[in-house]
């Protein structure tokens, strides 16, 4: 295992999702990875049928090209001593700018991305959008499987809302730029949304429950809006704010 990723991690970043998802195909389908020995590559590509097969030496693995983007973006599910980004907190102005649709989906992207997972992963988030990191752009990302290191978090670029439910239901919310505070706010009960994903590739999603909580809450953040801004009781509100060090005057409630 250990030698396994020393493979993974000496590739060129933009592999590394590829190479160690054939690594966990190895594993799910219960093959013996023998480290010392040159096939495991070649053995795990044919398992997830690429026909190109190319070098299996370590020496040559940086140029090992493959067809097809990988599906999605991995990046370990663990807790960083320093994550790569500074997350931004209630009363901060980067929090209430309505942030800006991507207009190109590159390795830039995808590298934003990628910190924004490591950062939200850090703080025990299942959420977090751009503008939270300072970032003036239409991106967020969300897992709600953070202890299944297996299951591809899920990323939305330039999100737009297609339809909301009619059922509205109550729960508790909270958020990275606003630590220690939950309250409850009403949200649509479902909603399905349009979003490119980190390969520029269009999609839409039905979701309800809390992946649907989520989404909204994380698009809120792309339009400015934070989740106090739509807590009805303002006084008990306002205790857990001040409790927690935060100005009652960065609300900004939605009538
Ligand atoms: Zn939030």
């Amino acid at each position: 295992m250990s030698v396994s990723f020393i493979y993974v991690f000496r590739i060129q970043e933009k592999y590394q999702y590829k190479l160690s998802q054939f690594v966990h195909v190895i594993y799910r389908v219960g093959l013996k990875v023998d480290s010392t020995s040159p096939n495991y590559l070649r053995l795990a590509l044919r398992i997830v049928n690429i026909k190109s097969l190319v070098p299996y030496k370590t020496s040559q693995i940086e140029r090992v090209t493959f067809p097809m983007p990988s599906d999605t973006i991995a990046v370990e599910k663990k807790k960083l001593k320093n994550p790569p980004l500074q997350l931004h907190y209630l009363g901060d102005r980067a929090l209430r700018q309505p942030a800006k649709r991507i207009t190109k989906i590159d390795e830039e992207v995808r590298k934003l991305a990628r910190q924004m997972l490591q950062t939200m992963y850090s703080s025990d988030g299942i959420g977090l959008a751009a503008p939270q990191v300072g970032v003036n752009k239409q991106l967020i990302v969300i897992d709600l499987e953070i202890d299944k290191p297996n299951i591809p978090p899920l990323v939305l670029i330039n999100p737009t809302i297609k339809q909301t439910s009619q059922e509205i239901c109550l729960a508790q919310e909270g958020c990275l730029s606003i630590p220690n505070v939950y309250m409850d706010v009403k949200r649509p009960e479902k909603v399905e949304i349009a979003y490119k994903d980190e390969y520029g590739r269009p999609k839409t999603l039905k979701a309800d429950g809390l992946l649907a909580r989520c989404i909204l809450h994380e698009m809120d953040h792309l339009n400015g809006v934070v989740f106090v801004d739509r807590v009805e009781n303002s006084l008990a509100l306002a205790q857990e704010l001040s409790k927690n060090g935060f100005s009652q005057q960065a609300v900004k409630p939605i009538v």
